[in-house]
């Protein structure tokens, strides 16, 4: 069966501490470990895989231990995956340390991600797939081919534009239908772009300036995520079924203790929505959905593993 949506994307073994606070340079501080599966694009097939919809990864891994429990858990989790192995390289890993407050510091080696190779896209994104979503941590070659795969075969292209990569162009930008920047990647893009700086935070703009800075990038929608602050919607032409071309979406009130994947969450959600929509549904009702996701995820540490299945987002919040 061809899958409905795939991810094309990172893995990494990321390997978490949490600890009452941030160590100040030269410090060393007690905290707890733990390790487990994550990557831009592995946490978002998984988000999107446990909300029922049929979903493939296409990803790089090396040849490796770490690479050996990828595997495992995406088989444990019946995700259907492709993955490149890459000789010579290791499977990527990020350390990530996280505070009382559930913010986060990370690093990550991409290793494997960045030698994805475009050549292995066509075979995975076969006409019927409804959604394609791509991120920054793999090749670019490989993100540019499977947005213009997913053009060929009519899905909508959607790009998670993280982290920000400094040799991200204009022209892959505009190969994709939806892009759901946060923050810091919103501010990112529009110096890509050269668009002057905004002077407010996104979260404090009036929205009809913010309205019009989204509409610069020239990208169809824009969902703008701001962490606590909810998100931003920015519609071009197309409003996807939505009344108005600009709105804000709330955050769900959880009880957050690790935000890590968070923005992860939300793209997995989104698109898991926008597969399963009907023609009379508004774009609004997949952005309702993807902020439940993205909320229910941030009460649990880890990334991939903290996504929440479609029956945990039913029963904690009404029907949309
Ligand atoms: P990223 O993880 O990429 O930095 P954000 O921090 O913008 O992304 O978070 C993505 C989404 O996750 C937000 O738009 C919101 O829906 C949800 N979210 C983030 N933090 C919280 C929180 N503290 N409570 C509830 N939802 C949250």
């Amino acid at each position: 069966m061809t899958a409905e949506v795939v991810v094309v994307g990172s893995f990494v073994q990321d390997h978490c501490w949490s600890t009452d606070r941030f160590p100040v340079v030269g410090e060393t501080r007690v905290g707890h470990f733990s390790s487990g599966p994550g990557g831009k694009g592995f946490n978002q097939a998984v988000a999107c895989h446990r909300q029922g919809i049929s979903t493939l990864f296409v990803g790089a891994l090396g040849a490796d231990a770490i690479a050996d429990t990828a595997r495992r858990f995406a088989a444990d989790e019946g995700l259907e995956c492709h993955w490149q192995v890459i000789a010579g390289q290791p499977t990527a890993t990020s350390s990530i340390i996280v505070d009382a407050a559930g913010r986060n510091l990370i690093v990550v080696d991409l290793a494997a991600n960045l030698a994805l190779s475009p050549g292995v896209i066509d075979a995975a994104i076969l006409p019927g797939v409804r959604v394609v979503l791509v991120q920054l941590e793999t090749s670019l070659e490989a993100t540019e081919a499977a947005l213009q795969r997913s053009r060929e075969v009519g899905a909508i292209a959607v790009l998670n534009p993280a982290p920000m990569h400094p040799q991200m162009s204009p022209e892959l930008l505009s190969l994709a239908d939806i892009a759901t920047p946060n923050e810091t990647e919103f501010a990112l893009l529009l110096e890509r772009l050269s668009v002057p700086a905004a002077a407010a935070q996104p979260w404090a703009m009036d929205d009809l300036d913010l309205h019009a800075l989204c509409r610069t990038t020239g990208v169809p929608t824009l969902v703008l995520t701001l962490g606590e602050y909810g998100c931003f919607i920015s519609h071009g032409r197309n409003r996807r079924g939505d009344d108005e071309a600009f709105y804000r979406v709330p955050c769900e009130q959880v009880k957050a203790v690790d935000t890590t994947g968070a923005g992860d969450a939300f793209s997995g959600g989104l698109v898991a929505a926008l597969a399963s929509a009907d023609a009379g549904s508004c774009f609004r009702d997949a952005v309702i959905y993807a902020n439940r996701v993205a909320a229910l995820s941030t009460e649990t540490i880890g990334t991939a593993p903290a996504m929440p299945t479609r029956e945990q987002v039913n029963k904690r919040f009404a029907a949309v």
